[in-house]
């Protein structure tokens, strides 16, 4: 099997926010890297920083945001040496993205044809009208959409309709990288599912790499190959889907799994106690010890580190890896 391409790699990212209270640490020093073609998930409750990094791979971070400090190259490039100009100019065509909440991300007062010929003619200059059409058009019925929707406005469209176009307006211009956050989150479990099915179809027909954002561990089981859970603004682990659903090593992605409801067991639903710590005020050893049931004592005074612990696959616990001091 030839070894596919990095496409995207994430240095050591740090994004804080700036509050009269103090910094917010949202993505306090992650890595990762994607090759070409592939599907990742970052998975983690509210707040744990995945929709900011989402943020920074789009160089969209603003204020009171900054970033503190890494790298993110794409197809080689870091995007932080670029000029807003440049930047916006990858976006979409590079790296596109797929917002959750259509609902909000739609402009309510324009056609939703003349919303996908905006990204086309920013892009790549003025089209003939006839052609923006039926490249349209296709694209519409790529995403499983009916010509009509062309000429269509966004309330007239059901929820499962609206995120089809925004998935169509991700792919117009072939990016490399596609970055879904939630993008079935308002829908119901049916319409998520054949939303989720185009995505994945439409991925693959591209041959984009995908990064699915979401705090559904079930979903992300079924459509991502590698996956990393995120903790209070680091990763927790990363690696193959199917080692981490069979073997998880982090306490929390043990408890994530635990907590999905099976077919097989019939027992009272399990949540995790607890609370995320304050990224305001992060504790100093494991951002995690205030809710692990294996806590220990050097816990709380270290933090630990990430280490590959089987091929491929990492963990930041003290269970696996040495106190660093
Ligand atoms: Fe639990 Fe300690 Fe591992 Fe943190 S480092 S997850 S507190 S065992």
């Amino acid at each position: 099997m030839t070894e596919r391409k990095p496409i995207l790699r994430v240095k050591d990212l740090k994004v804080y926010y700036h509050t009269d209270r103090g910094s917010v640490r949202a993505v306090d020093g992650v890595s990762f890297t994607m090759h070409e073609g592939e599907s990742f998930g970052i998975v983690g409750e509210s707040g744990c920083g995945k929709s900011t990094m989402a943020m920074a791979l789009l160089g969209l971070v603003v204020s009171p945001g900054t970033i503190e400090g890494g790298q993110i190259f794409l197809d080689g490039t870091d995007i932080f040496t670029l000029d807003r100009e440049l930047i916006r100019k990858i976006r979409w065509s590079q790296i596109s993205f797929i917002p959750q909440g259509a609902m909000n991300s739609l402009n309510p007062v324009m056609r939703i044809g003349s919303q996908i010929a905006d990204v086309i003619t920013t892009h790549q200059g003025y089209q003939p009208e006839k052609i923006l059409r039926k490249r349209i058009q296709k694209l519409l019925s790529t995403v499983g959409l009916p010509h009509r929707v062309y000429r269509m406005y966004p309330h007239e469209l059901s929820g499962g309709m609206k995120q089809r176009v925004c998935i169509a307006m991700a792919i117009v211009l072939e990016p490399e990288v596609i970055i879904a956050d939630e993008p079935t989150s308002a829908l119901d479990v049916v319409v998520q599912r054949v939303v989720m099915q185009t995505l994945v179809d439409v991925q693959e027909r591209l041959g984009a790499a995908l990064i699915l954002i979401g705090h559904d561990m079930g979903l992300q089981a079924q459509v991502v190959n590698r996956q990393a859970v995120m903790y209070a603004g680091k990763i927790a682990e990363i690696g193959e889907v199917k080692t981490m659903y069979k073997n998880p090593l982090h306490p929390y992605t043990k408890l994530l799994i635990e907590s999905l409801p099976t077919l097989q067991l019939r027992h009272d639903f399990q949540g995790i106690p607890g609370l995320p710590p304050s990224l305001l005020n992060p504790p100093k050893g494991c951002a995690f010890s205030n809710r692990c049931p294996y806590v220990m004592e050097h816990c709380r005074e270290a933090m630990p580190k990430l280490v590959e612990i089987q091929p491929n696959h990492f963990v930041a616990c003290h269970l696996h890896s040495e106190v660093i001091k």
